[in-house]
């Protein structure tokens, strides 16, 4: 199969890439390299069945190319990570709705199957937990820049079902939660990047507001395994799925866990939200996702759990820190 990643060089992209590579697909990838590197593509960026095109997913008619060559898409180019979202509040929103809207319609023109990557951000300050797919939506003000990034992520998946319900797109739509693991960057505020780098450096580990806000962190390797199961399963067409994993951790568990995995003598430091955010700032207190929708449909356990995914953190992080790379190392 020929298959189009969107944001293929970035963090979940270029695993995903690695993934169809490795199971016999040809893979093209669109990437602006805006968040992605192409360090990300280095163990595969001389496959012969893969391709890299520089671009952005806003120009439609390189879109519509790419989308016509191949037999399915995977998007997921998009303005990720809350320090970049309200660094850049239009270029984000652009990007996010802008972008979305024109893989799917390239996907609608040409028939090609299509997984849109939301995000659990979707479900804003909702309490009632777990978050299940059919559950409400609780969003701040909008001018609090924070829930932009939810918005065009709910707008996207308003737009996938519009082309599935008039066009017969195949859409299926997956919202990622917390998704971690080696070459994601800690640049644009993802917190385990940022406390292992710190913690590898024997520097404070950071915790913002009173650390006991909760989240459940997945190994990107199981997101990956899940997108692709689904991409192959009919019945999950016009559908939205859960994906991630529901162990919960506090914010400040996190940071002492990190610290005994690296045997790091770092102390931890508690930062106001004001501090990193601005003043308008609102984070969510916790956010664990129902999974039994995805199980159902096509059997999806997460397979790994947090200290294995931390494992494969730290060890990626001692290798990258043998060899400086240094805005890589940037920690926020
Ligand atoms: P990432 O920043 O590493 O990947 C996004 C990629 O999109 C980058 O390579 C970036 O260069 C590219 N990109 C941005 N704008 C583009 C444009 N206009 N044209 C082409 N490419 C563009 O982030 P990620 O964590 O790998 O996220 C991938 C997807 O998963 C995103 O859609 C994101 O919203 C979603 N998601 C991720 C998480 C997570 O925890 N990592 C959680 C929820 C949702």
């Amino acid at each position: 199969m020929r298959v189009l990643v969107t944001g293929g060089a970035g963090f979940i992209g270029s695993h995903l890439s690695e993934a169809l590579l490795d199971r016999g697909d040809d893979v093209w990838v669109l990437d602006d390299l805006s968040t992605g590197r192409l360090e990300n593509l280095s163990t595969f960026a001389r496959h012969p069945r893969f391709h890299f095109v520089e671009g952005t997913v806003l120009d439609g008619s390189t879109v519509q190319d790419l989308v016509c060559r191949c037999d399915r898409v995977f998007h997921l180019a998009a303005a990720v990570g809350v320090k970049f979202v309200l660094e850049n509040p239009l270029r984000s929103l652009r990007t996010n709705i802008r972008g979305t809207e024109e893989v799917l319609e390239a996907c609608a023109r040409h028939q090609r199957r299509v997984v849109l990557f939301s995000s659990s951000e979707v479900y804003g300050k909702g309490v009632a937990l777990p978050f299940s797919e059919d559950d409400d939506r609780v969003m701040g003000p909008t001018h609090k820049l924070r829930w932009s990034y939810a918005c065009g992520k709910a707008v996207d998946e308003c737009l996938a079902r519009a082309h599935w319900e008039q066009q017969q797109l195949k859409v299926t739509i997956v919202r990622c939660f917390n998704t971690c693991g080696p070459r994601q960057t800690g640049a644009y505020g993802m917190v385990i990047p940022n406390m292992v780098l710190r913690a590898l450096r024997n520097e404070p580990i950071l915790v913002y507001g009173d650390g006991q806000q909760s989240r459940c962190f997945s190994a990107v390797s199981d997101v990956v395994r899940g997108a692709l199961l689904l991409a192959d399963c009919t019945s999950a067409d016009g559908e939205v799925f859960n994906i991630g994993s529901d162990e919960e951790i506090t914010i400040t568990g996190l940071a002492e866990r990190v610290r005994t995995m690296c045997a790091s003598s770092s102390r931890i430091e508690f930062v106001p939200y004001e501090q990193i955010y601005g003043r308008s700032f609102e984070d969510m207190r916790r956010r664990v996702p129902d999974l039994s929708k995805i199980l159902r449909f096509v059997g999806y356990r997460p397979q790994r759990d947090l200290d294995q995914l931390l494992e494969s953190v730290i060890r990626h992080t001692r290798e990258e820190l043998r060899r400086p790379i240094p805005a890589r190392h940037a920690p926020v």
